[in-house]
């Protein structure tokens, strides 16, 4: 059963974080509710005051400005796999919304959401870190741009601070001829593995590539040395550098046993995963 609880309806994002501030530890920021009411339900959270920031019309917007892609942390995913924009700018984050949960949580739930309450089961994270992605934090003070690979501190930790809100999520279009993908493992609704993908090739010879791995660690993590050994190498022996990076991967994301499988199960996928989604780039480069 939910308690009673007062809801605030701030109009800016000033007074929405003056709300915060006020309330303090009882205020609670609400975008969609598909982890907000649950917690609260469930007594896993407990609140007094609900800042609800969908009336705050900068939140909504999905705009194109200088090469980037911006998005309002209230855009829910139901609109970006329906955007054109997104399908056209960023093939692989609309693909990936389309796979988030089901109708009703994709109609309910917030990029926004998604990201400030960072679940490790997450797939949107993944793509935007391929993007480079960077969000706008904000209070009543002003507002700062994060690296989105600094947004994220831990699971179900980001750098926001009562006060903040997550205002939008900027993202850079790819380099010029770069593929994406977005492949993801699940056995319940939320994905248990997702990798993305971009890469650009001449001749065999992969030129450029960026590589991310959700779910398996307790954040979205890029491949940074992975990548740098792709980096230059033909596209037929991209699969095997794959499959030799156990070791690194198994460092970098630090797999645990639970119900999901296994660590090994874990790392082996990723392997298995990082190569198809590959593939699917170079089938779509057509090299
Ligand atoms: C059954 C189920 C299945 C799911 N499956 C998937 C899946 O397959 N893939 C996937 O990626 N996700 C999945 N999710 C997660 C879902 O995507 C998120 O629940 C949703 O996006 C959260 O957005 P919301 O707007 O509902 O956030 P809310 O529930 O309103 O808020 C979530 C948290 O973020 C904070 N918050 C919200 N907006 C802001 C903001 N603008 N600034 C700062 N803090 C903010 C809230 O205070 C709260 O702590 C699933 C969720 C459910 C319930």
């Amino acid at each position: 059963m939910l308690q009673s609880l007062r809801l605030v309806q701030p109009t800016t994002i000033a007074e929405a974080s003056k709300a915060l501030a006020d309330f303090g530890e009882k205020a609670k920021i609400y975008a969609g509710g598909a982890e907000l009411l649950l917690l609260l339900r469930n007594g896993l959270l407990q609140s007094e005051v609900l800042v609800d920031v969908k009336k705050i019309e900068r939140l909504h917007r999905i705009s194109a400005a200088d090469g980037a892609l911006r998005l309002g942390a209230c855009v829910t995913h139901h609109a970006l796999e329906n955007s054109a924009f997104v399908r056209e700018h960023a093939p692989a984050l609309a693909y990936a919304e389309s796979q988030v949960a089901n109708v009703r949580v994709r109609n309910q739930g917030t990029l926004g959401g998604n990201l400030a309450f960072n679940d490790p089961h997450s797939d949107p994270g993944t793509v935007l870190l391929i993007h480079n992605a960077s969000v706008v934090v904000g209070n009543r003070d002003g507002e700062r741009s994060v690296a989105l690979n600094e947004f994220f501190v831990d699971m179900y930790a980001t750098v926001l601070q009562p006060d903040d809100l997550l205002i939008e999520i900027e993202i850079p279009a790819l380099p010029v001829e770069m593929t994406s993908a977005y492949l993801r493992l699940h056995r319940y609704q939320r994905p248990t593995l997702g990798v993305a993908v971009g890469a650009r090739m001449t001749n065999g010879t992969v030129n450029d590539v960026r590589m991310a791995v959700g779910c398996i660690g307790p954040k979205p993590t890029r491949l940074s040395e992975l990548e740098a050994k792709i980096k230059g190498a033909k596209v037929s022996e991209a699969g095997r550098i794959v499959a030799e990076a156990k070791h690194y991967l198994r460092g970098l994301l630090q797999p645990v046993d639970d119900l999901l499988g296994s660590a090994e199960y874990k790392l082996y996928m990723t392997g298995m995963m990082l190569a198809d989604a590959l593939e699917q780039v170079v089938q779509k480069g057509n090299v």
